[in-house]
């Protein structure tokens, strides 16, 4: 396979764009390499610069629950540009898109739009502050929430787990109102309940981790959360910006049956635009402006056009709840030719799967957290993706991120894709 327009508009971007991307994951720094310049998206299948074709598994990283421009949201789209593409005032489709969600996600009574999954985060966590009037929060070593300040922090070294900056430009009076606890283990968020008496605010926990590979929860480590959370007068936030629509139809707490006080949205919301939102309890929302004190606002919050592609994407949700049922039964036949390719191979690799999301790590240990994870021989993924890319299978260009099924992916194309991994697994190991 030629990637030669690739390397040249790559070349040519980094003259104007920081490191040739608008996000940095897209530079393919952990797998080295040129990212590919999509030229197109139909379905499961991506065409780059080259005219090179690909089965897609990143999916925008999340959104496309159905493939690329499917023809029910590109209708969608083209109706409400008729009528102008924004308003900064209120519009009925909002009002479409609210019902919608508070009906698939019983959890949220009220919600607010914004225009991406970090706006979402950040704005749930004001909420949960101004609402208990405390300032401290608890988040999970390798859990993501997109890029605001006082979620870019990591575990300080020793038992008192003080929160330090991951990036430079987050300061460390960010970094002092976050802690950070183990993923599944509910002693390490007990010791900091302990230790905050009367101080911690919310725990935003994203309950099937996408952003370390695929990391779910265990069942009793939420449920021991939500319990902790209601003794002690703390906001249980579930990001769901990427297991909400995804996991389920009503996302992780649906498969769970653990519910939270305010859940964040993002990705498949949106329908391919840039949507995000946030949502739950009635009495909790009512502390946000221009009901309450706490205040969050946006020019473009419930997009006219992102609102249809929104509204179009939950709708087909809403009418069709066996598409879940559908994708579990593919996603579970790639995981089998994968567990098939692996025995062959004789690797004891771990996969982790929650309906169409998924990982393969590139390490032997049972991968439960963030210690687990990061056991993965990254190099190994390395070689591994650009082995897949180049026979027409487009993976994530980073070990720790999840691989998306969707509704368009065929059975052929499963096979295909399982076909490529031994052939792949054979060259590099
Ligand atoms: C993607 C993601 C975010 C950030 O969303 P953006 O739209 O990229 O800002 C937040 N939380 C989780 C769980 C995500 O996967």
């Amino acid at each position: 396979m030629i990637f030669d327009e690739s390397k040249s508009l790559f070349e040519e971007a980094k003259k104007y764009i920081l490191g040739g991307v608008n996000s940095p994951v897209r530079a393919f720094k952990s797998v080295s390499g040129t990212p590919l310049f999509i030229e197109k998206g139909n379905g499961a299948l991506m065409w780059d610069a080259n005219g090179n074709e690909f089965i897609d598994y990143i999916g925008s990283w999340g959104p496309h629950l159905f493939g690329h421009n499917p023809p029910f949201i590109k209708k969608a789209l083209e109706e409400a540009l008729e009528n102008g593409t924004s308003f900064g005032a209120p519009t009925k489709a909002e009002i479409e898109m609210a019902k919608l969600v508070t009906e698939l996600v019983p959890s949220v009574e009220m919600v607010r739009m914004v225009n991406s999954g970090t706006e979402a985060t950040m704005s749930a966590i004001r909420l949960a502050r101004g609402y208990t009037r405390k300032s401290k929060f608890i988040k999970f070593e390798g859990c993501y929430h997109g890029h605001a300040d006082y979620f870019l922090i990591k575990a300080g070294s020793g038992a008192l787990t003080l929160g330090v900056p991951n990036s430079p430009g987050v300061t460390k009076g960010n970094a002092k109102d976050t802690l950070v606890a183990r993923y599944n283990d509910i002693d390490s968020v007990y010791e900091l309940v302990e230790n905050n008496k009367d101080e911690i605010a919310a725990i935003i926990i994203e309950p099937v981790g996408g952003n370390m590979g695929v990391v779910p929860a265990e069942k009793e480590f939420l449920q021991a959360l939500r319990k902790l959370c209601d003794e002690e007068n703390i906001v249980l936030i579930f990001d769901e910006v990427m297991s909400g629509f995804r996991v389920a139809k009503g996302g992780a707490q649906e498969v769970y049956g653990i519910y939270a006080d305010l859940t964040t949205f993002g990705k498949i919301i949106g329908g391919g635009l840039p949507v995000g939102a946030f949502g739950g309890k009635r009495e909790i929302m009512e502390a946000l402006a221009p009901v309450g004190p706490v205040y969050q606002a946006g020019t473009l919050s419930g997009n006219p056009l992102a609102m249809a592609a929104g509204v179009a994407a939950l709708t087909k949700i809403k009418n069709n709840p066996e598409i879940y049922d559908k994708l579990e039964i593919k996603s579970a036949k790639l995981e089998d030719a994968f567990a098939e390719n692996l025995k062959k191979i004789g690797k004891r690799f771990a996969v982790n799967r929650v309906g169409s999301m998924s990982c393969l790590f590139f390490t032997e240990e049972n991968v439960k957290d963030f210690d687990s994870a990061v056991t993965s021989d990254t190099g190994l993924y390395a070689a591994y993706f650009h082995g897949m890319l180049k026979r027409g299978i487009y993976l994530a260009p980073s070990q720790f991120e999840a691989m998306f099924i969707s509704t368009a992916h065929s059975e052929e194309m499963l096979e295909r894709t399982a076909v490529a991994q031994y052939e792949t697994l054979r060259e590099i190991l």
